[in-house]
């Protein structure tokens, strides 16, 4: 169960990761195959460049067949943005979150006064999977990872983080691990797309770079504290939504006296 639930979720992100890519190549392939075009049209039966030209604009023509297909999956997880209750969501992924291995304990420790938040749901659960699969994977002989939520206020200062943080409500999002661990320089890299220290069959790098794409789309801020050999916290505050869960439906209008 546990290699199908990571299977999906590598598929996921990857998908997200490959949109990105795929939409930028699209745009540089739209030049190299009109300026191909061009330089091809210009060049007659007797032209040496024409043969190579010609392989050129194939393989250009073949690579943005690729590309499209790459777009195509990817609109599939494309995101839409609801209003959630954070805890529901932590509440139901952690069930899930408990098979990640056999030693680890993953509690939740949930303020029951949280605010909304403006997320989507797929992409959140995304995140918190991430970061408990690498909480695990911190832990080899076992250890706890604690979810907690908070709504916090938080000043320009509050947050060294990010200086450009906006003051204001957010709700705030901690993974703690009592694993590994990171030094500096590894600290340092995490968040970039392919980096990993699990070795080549093992870590994607892609983790966390969905992590921190989630973590953007949604107006929200990301920061880890780590220090090696006692464990890893990873904070993430997402901007508070005084909305309710989900828009009721509207009732359908009823005109009074109406002789429909
Ligand atoms: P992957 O898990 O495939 O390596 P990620 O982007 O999820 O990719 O993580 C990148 C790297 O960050 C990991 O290889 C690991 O070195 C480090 N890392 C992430 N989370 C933790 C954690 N909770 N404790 C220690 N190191 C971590």
């Amino acid at each position: 169960l546990e290699a199908q639930f990571q299977q999906a979720a590598k598929m996921e992100a990857v998908g997200r990761l490959a949109g990105g890519i795929a939409h930028d190549f699209n745009n540089l392939l739209t030049v190299i195959n009109g300026f191909s075009d061009l330089v091809l049209r210009d060049a007659d039966e007797t032209d040496p460049h024409r043969l190579p030209l010609t392989e050129i604009r194939a393989a250009g023509e073949r690579a943005a067949r690729l590309t499209q297909q790459l777009l195509a999956y990817s609109r599939k997880a494309m995101i839409e943005p609801k209003v959630l209750d954070l805890n529901a969501l932590v509440g139901e992924s952690v069930k899930l979150l408990r098979l990640v291995g056999e030693d680890v304990i993953v509690a939740a420790v949930l303020d029951p006064a949280l605010a909304r938040i403006r997320a989507d749901r797929g992409q959140i659960e995304q995140v918190l999977l991430n970061l408990v699969v690498n909480a695990r994977d911190a832990m080899p002989n076992g250890g706890r990872v604690t979810i907690e939520t908070r709504t916090v206020a938080l000043g320009a200062d509050d947050w060294p983080d990010d200086p450009d943080l906006k003051p204001g409500q957010y709700v705030r999002l901690t993974v703690a691990d009592t694993g590994a661990g990171m030094t500096e320089p590894v600290r340092a890299k995490i968040f970039e797309p392919f980096f990993t220290t699990k070795g080549v069959g093992k870590g994607t790098g892609l983790g966390l770079a969905v992590v921190h794409g989630a973590m953007k789309q949604s107006g929200g801020y990301i920061s880890v504290a780590s220090e090696v050999g006692v464990g890893t916290t990873f904070t993430l505050l997402f901007p508070a939504v005084s909305a309710p869960p989900e828009p009721a439906p509207e009732a359908p209008h009823l005109s009074a006296g109406g002789t429909e």
